[in-house]
């Protein structure tokens, strides 16, 4: 059976980048950009090569929350009449190394929704990986749609990812759609599966006490049944928002209880 050039070149890129890790969650809104972005800011504080690619291309974040989203793509061509993206990078921030990032935010505008058919994202998101001089990489890190759809099959399928994680609140609902989320990691065979709770606790500003505000102890139990490992609970920090919304991740920004649990979880994933 031929590979298509395109995958083909993805596969060639792919030998250069050591450990592809993909970010997913059951459903939006739970963090999962968030959690993508400040591991990606926590590698490359430790000193580490790492490229994020945002392949939720119907809410491409990534790159605001980078504060590079106003960065323009250049392309450069190459020997055989083809082009290559160049990945603007964040290197602005104090962090060790540049974070290189790709979004299909670059390609449209800000306000237009993407109405592409799943085919086309699917390939968008293969050029995406295929087609941007991406270079040595410690880490590709990749922030997919939330859900269990197409792209996230194909995708997986042809990075043979080393490791999926999988970002859930404590809440029941996220809960159902997050086991949905691990089983196809699973299913597909990616050997490290693991979850992350995100928005875990608040503590409150006032008294300090520990407020649960979803519930307790989910993400823990579910990696249990799950048989996956259990890699860290994000609290809700006004911070962390307040940092994102800046284009800064948290944990390069101020040292809150989120950017330390943040860094936690990358230093355990080396
Ligand atoms: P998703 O990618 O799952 O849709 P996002 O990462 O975009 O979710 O997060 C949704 C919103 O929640 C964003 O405004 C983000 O800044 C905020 N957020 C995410 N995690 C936290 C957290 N731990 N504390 C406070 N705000 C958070």
């Amino acid at each position: 059976l031929g590979v298509d050039p395109l995958t083909q070149r993805i596969k060639e890129k792919a030998k250069q980048w050591k450990y592809k890790i993909a970010v997913l969650s059951g459903k939006g809104g739970v963090g999962k950009s968030t959690v993508a972005v400040n591991l990606a800011a926590a590698l490359a504080k430790q000193g580490y090569f790492v490229g994020v690619l945002d392949a939720d291309v119907h809410g491409p974040n990534v790159a605001k929350m980078l504060g590079v989203d106003k960065a323009e793509v250049l392309a450069e061509k190459l020997e055989d009449g083809h082009f290559e993206m160049i990945p603007p990078m964040n290197d602005f921030l104090g962090q060790t190394t540049p974070i290189k990032v790709m979004s299909m935010g670059f390609m449209v505008p800000e306000d237009q929704p993407i109405i592409w058919r799943g085919a086309l994202v699917t390939k968008a998101i293969k050029q995406l990986l295929g087609d941007v001089k991406w270079g040595n990489l410690d880490f590709m890190i990749i922030d997919f749609p939330p859900g269990t759809g197409d792209q996230i099959l194909t995708v997986t399928q042809t990075l043979n990812l080393e490791a999926a994680i999988i970002v859930t609140t404590p809440q029941e609902v996220a809960l159902l759609d997050t086991g949905k989320a691990v089983n196809m990691m699973k299913q597909m065979q990616v050997p490290y599966v693991a979850v992350i709770e995100n928005m875990s606790y608040l503590i409150c500003p006032h008294c300090g006490n520990k407020i649960d505000l979803f519930g307790e102890g989910g993400g823990e139990k579910l990696a249990e049944k799950e048989g996956v490992d259990f890699i860290g609970k994000v609290p809700i920090d006004p911070k962390a928002r307040e940092a994102s919304d800046n284009g800064v991740p948290i944990v390069l920004y101020e040292d809150t209880s989120a950017a330390r649990a943040f860094m936690e979880i990358a230093k355990n994933l080396v």
